[in-house]
């Protein structure tokens, strides 16, 4: 997934990037508040870091502003330790969830998850169709009941068209997917990810549409 980091404080910032890609996420990480609305209105993100006390803009501004231009990218707001009252402020103005620092990576992932799936409809934490079953917590994925190995590449792609089956996806979004800004790019590296993908779990898994992008199939309703 790719996340937007939103911290001022260096060694925090760093701390938690390292983390999050360790965690296989794509990580882009700005320092000043007024450089968030023109990322999330530019890139596609799966979701917002937001720490709150930030120069330039305020976490609270950020979110209010987010929110009223009916931006709904999760957003998990970083909050220290005594301020409770940010944290009821902060969820009032839109936020999914919180963490309060120093916090432990692993519930952050969890928290991560948890806003994600929530904000695509979906209560049970794996994701099942045609035929398989997709643990977006452990990464792992079974056709048929039998485990099925993605590389890490190849899952950042399929994750993000099956986490919304049926929503189209094109090219340029997948690529956000796989490469953070100024990272280098092949031109048909997303061609041959799907084309690895389909071999492992079928060959109608991902759909083209010409010209526009790429969608999982939603599953049709048993008649
Ligand atoms: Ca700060």
């Amino acid at each position: 997934m790719r996340v937007l980091l939103v911290e001022d404080d260096a060694m925090i910032g760093d701390s938690i990037k390292i983390s999050l890609m360790r965690d296989n996420c794509i990580v882009d990480w700005v320092r000043d508040g007024r450089m968030v609305e023109t990322a999330v209105s530019t890139e596609h993100f799966d979701l917002v870091l937001l720490d709150l006390g930030l120069p330039g803009k305020s976490g609270l501004e950020i979110l209010r502003g987010l929110r009223q231009k009916r931006e709904s990218v999760p957003v998990i707001v970083v909050t220290a330790r005594d301020a409770v009252d940010d944290r009821i402020k902060g969820l009032d103005s839109g936020a999914d969830d919180y963490v309060v620092k120093p916090f432990d990576m692993d519930e952050l992932s969890a928290r991560m998850r948890s806003a994600i799936r929530r904000s695509t409809g979906r209560a049970e934490p794996d994701i099942r169709l045609h035929g398989l079953r997709i643990s977006p917590g452990s990464r792992e994925i079974w056709r048929d009941g039998v485990p099925v190995y993605l590389s890490g590449k190849e899952y950042a792609i399929f994750e993000a068209l099956v986490i919304r089956p049926g929503n189209i996806l094109s090219r340029d979004q997948l690529e956000e997917r796989l490469y953070g800004w100024g990272d280098e790019l092949d031109s048909n590296a997303i061609e041959v990810h799907i084309h690895a993908i389909r071999r492992k779990l079928g060959s109608n898994i991902i759909k083209n549409v010409r010209g526009v992008g790429y969608l999982v199939p939603k599953e049709k309703p048993a008649e």
